[in-house]
């Protein structure tokens, strides 16, 4: 197959580090060696996540994290609140459902930013918890996580505030602890740049006193033991683990710089579509929201009129790049085109004249000028 440019929301172009690990002789995951990477994976992540408390490692996708999370913190019938403003905040209402929880879906239009006076209003004195989606990678929304989680507490101290974190980590400043969370959710395919197969949980200490032993497979409190001395409850994707410890260690400590990096070359992506006259989904108020509210972990534009996301998608795939389309009431009316995978600068500043030329070819009429955008239709 001919060598495709990831430049999807996930999974992602690997971190170089990434190959060298998965190309070493499979280890077994019962031997000190093992151990020893689980635990420094799961202290570095304690770090990017910002968390005092602890985080656990599955063999899973993101997906499979955020049924832990809610299996495991909420038992059936307990009330959850979840604004649902997108593929992935919709996820979290159809898991809660699945599991017997009594979700209230707060609908809103997607690609809006949630606004925390108004999720806060929905707060009641039983509701138990609030499913938040802080990088919403299907309309390249950054939610103010933390004043949500703030407002909402105002109003019911003892609530506890769930995190989608999976296009945040790596991308985006996050501390769970200090923005008020009690627990979050990543993947190994999204800013840590590694292959699909791991998910991390993060649990803050409120959540790690009311966990219960609930599910099989997906059992946060029976991992939680067995993770505390270095080892997964089941076979982990050991590989994976080792993989996870390189990239750590290099992106720890230059995590501020990387932040920056990944916000300026997807403030480049946003330039060059706003230039040609495309209009962003992220929008506040029903007008496009300020960089604040744009996630670094994707560029998303509704595609402008005549133009179809095949037609785009193929001029892309034409030169050598996947981008993606968009989900739900999105499908065929957005694109999104992101560098959260790993790139050098000169690979990054190629892509972004490659992403030029190409909207350019694509989206200007003969006569040189951009096509009308739309965001309704
Ligand atoms: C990718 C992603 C997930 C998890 O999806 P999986 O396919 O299960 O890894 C969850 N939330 C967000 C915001 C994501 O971008």
């Amino acid at each position: 197959m001919k060598r495709e440019i990831l430049l999807t929301p996930g999974p992602v172009e690997l971190h170089p580090r990434v190959r060298l690990v998965l190309s070493s002789p499979q280890i077994h995951h019962r031997t000190e060696p093992a151990r020893e990477a689980f635990l420094a994976v799961r202290e570095g992540l304690k770090k990017a996540f910002g968390t005092e408390g602890e985080v656990l490692l599955f063999t899973t996708s993101g997906t499979g994290g955020m049924e832990a999370l809610a299996a495991g913190l909420f038992a059936p019938g307990e009330k959850v609140l979840v604004p649902v403003s997108g593929k992935f905040s919709e996820r979290w209402a159809e898991i809660g459902e699945a599991l017997g929880l009594s979700v209230e879906r707060i609908e809103l239009p997607w690609g809006e930013v949630l606004d925390p006076e108004a999720i806060a209003a929905r707060v009641s004195p039983d509701t138990r918890g609030l499913f938040l989606t802080h990088s919403e990678t299907s309309t390249g929304v950054l939610n103010p996580v933390a004043e949500i989680a703030k407002a909402a507490r105002e109003k019911n101290p003892e609530i506890l505030v769930i995190v989608d974190a999976v296009t945040s980590l790596f991308l985006s400043p996050f501390a769970l602890d200090a923005m008020g969370f009690d627990a979050a959710v990543s993947g190994s395919q999204k800013g840590l740049m590694l292959p699909p197969g791991l998910a991390f949980v993060a649990l803050g200490n409120r959540a790690l006193s009311t966990l219960k032993p609930r599910g099989y497979y997906l059992n946060l409190a029976r991992e939680l033991e067995s993770q505390r001395a270095g080892e997964g409850a089941y076979t982990p994707a050991i590989q994976l683990v080792l993989a996870a410890r390189e990239v750590l260690s290099v992106l720890l400590p230059e995590l501020d710089a990387h932040l920056e990096k990944k916000a300026r070359w997807n403030r480049a992506l946003y330039a060059i579509g706003e230039r040609l006259g495309l209009v962003p989904v992220p929008a506040k108020g029903g007008a496009p929201a300020s960089e604040a509210f744009r996630s670094p972990a994707t560029a998303a534009f509704y595609l402008p009129e005549g133009v179809s996301y095949k037609a785009l998608s193929g001029a892309f795939l034409a030169r050598g790049y996947r981008v993606a389309g968009g989900q739900g009431p999105l499908k065929g009316r957005v694109f999104r085109v992101s560098l959260m995978g790993h790139f050098t600068e000169e690979e990054a500043q190629r892509v972004l004249a490659d992403v030029e030329a190409i909207l350019e070819e694509t989206l200007l009429t003969p006569g040189g000028r951009p096509r009308a955008s739309r965001r309704s239709g």
